[in-house]
């Protein structure tokens, strides 16, 4: 993944580099503050706080997955499948997290479902055969709602008929593919520790291209039955990110915008300007929704972590708040999570929404 982009190039060049070369994929795992180029040696330890610091030689104490299975997850009934790549857990009544502990991203799709149809709000790796977990959840209509576009998200888009989405040159772009050579690093080595899902290969992991069905207008509610979804804009992680608010059921559905690890602020398609802003506008959102559900390691926090996030930010713009230098940036920690930053954080300006 190019990296380089911390230093500020003028913004159309660099939206052809973000639009046509692909930038870089997703992250490293979100949890933590680097594997460059993947955990050879296993990704060090921000994912999971309380893992051994690395050590040589490293036994399987030391990798990421000693983490698991996190205890979060015992709180919530969980759904057998017939397809172990993935575990399901009902989180409220008729929302479903599909959790796929088994790869370093640990990612979290959540299948939300009212009384005409439902909602699949992100939809995995690609690894393993999420279409096959969901239709075991509901006969309902599907369709999907991405989060945003980095390739953690989006893997498994090219199995369902409908994608809606936020018309956004980012999301537009991810969703002509992304190969095998820009991914490939993400399912190898240390990234993966469960047997592989039936019929995968590695060397043919990608993003298949998916083509939206129709684009939501700003504003607009989701209405599956009895469930109402209102989406709203909450770029800065990425520029196309997007949280989904239960109105009546008080849960903010927040993506990679929050969650229980370290954020990421810091990439080519961040924006510390963004983020902040968004940070700022779902702190207003903390008294109308009890919890968020994340889209990484564990499920759900309580909304007064929207309250943290603002003050986190406002305290990095303030320079009040003490970081620690990663290979690519600054890493600030705060209770409960972290939030890793260009160095100085400025520096990561807005990309496309400068144009
Ligand atoms: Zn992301």
């Amino acid at each position: 993944m190019n990296r380089s982009s911390l230093i500020p190039l003028p913004s159309i060049a660099l939206l052809f580099v973000t639009l046509f070369t692909g930038c870089g994929q997703e992250p490293p795992p979100p949890s933590q503050a680097q594997p460059a180029a993947a955990p050879a040696s296993a990704p060090q330890t921000a994912q999971n706080p309380t893992a051994p610091e690395s050590a040589a030689p490293a036994t399987d104490s030391d990798k990421w997955w000693s983490a698991l299975p996190r205890a979060a997850w015992s709180d919530f009934r969980k759904v057998d499948t017939l397809n172990p790549w993935f575990e399901v857990y009902e989180i409220v009544d008729g929302v479903f997290a599909i959790y796929e502990p088994g790869q370093y991203e640990e990612v979290i799709s959540y299948l939300i479902t009212g009384s005409r149809s439902a909602l699949l709000f992100d939809s995995g790796l690609g690894m393993g055969d999420i279409q096959s977990v969901v239709k075991q959840l509901t006969s309902k209509r599907v369709s999907v709602l991405n989060s945003h576009a980095h390739y953690d998200h989006v893997g498994g888009n090219h199995q369902f008929d409908t994608i809606v989405g936020m018309k956004h040159p980012f999301s537009l772009q991810r969703s002509l593919g992304t190969p095998n050579s820009e991914l490939v690093q993400f399912v190898s080595g240390d990234w993966v520790w469960k047997t592989l899902p039936p019929r995968f290969v590695v060397s043919d992991y990608q993003t298949r291209p998916w083509e939206y069905s129709r684009w939501l207008r700003p504003g607009e509610a989701i209405d599956l039955g009895g469930v109402s979804l209102e989406v709203i804009h909450a770029p800065g992680h990425s520029p196309d990110s997007i949280v989904l608010l239960d109105r009546d059921r008080r849960l903010l559905f927040t993506g990679d915008t929050f969650y229980l690890a370290p954020l990421y602020a810091q990439l080519e398609e961040s924006s510390f300007a963004d983020y902040m802003a968004t940070a700022a506008k779902l702190a207003a959102l903390a008294d109308e929704v009890d919890y968020l559900l994340m889209a990484h390691n564990t499920p759900l926090a309580e909304s007064r972590y929207l309250v943290d996030l603002d003050q986190a930010f406002q305290a990095i713009a303030l320079e009040r708040a003490p970081f620690s230098l990663t290979e690519e940036g600054r890493e600030y920690q705060f209770r409960g999570f972290s939030i890793l930053t260009a160095d100085p954080p400025e520096d990561n300006a807005p990309i496309i929404e400068a144009l």
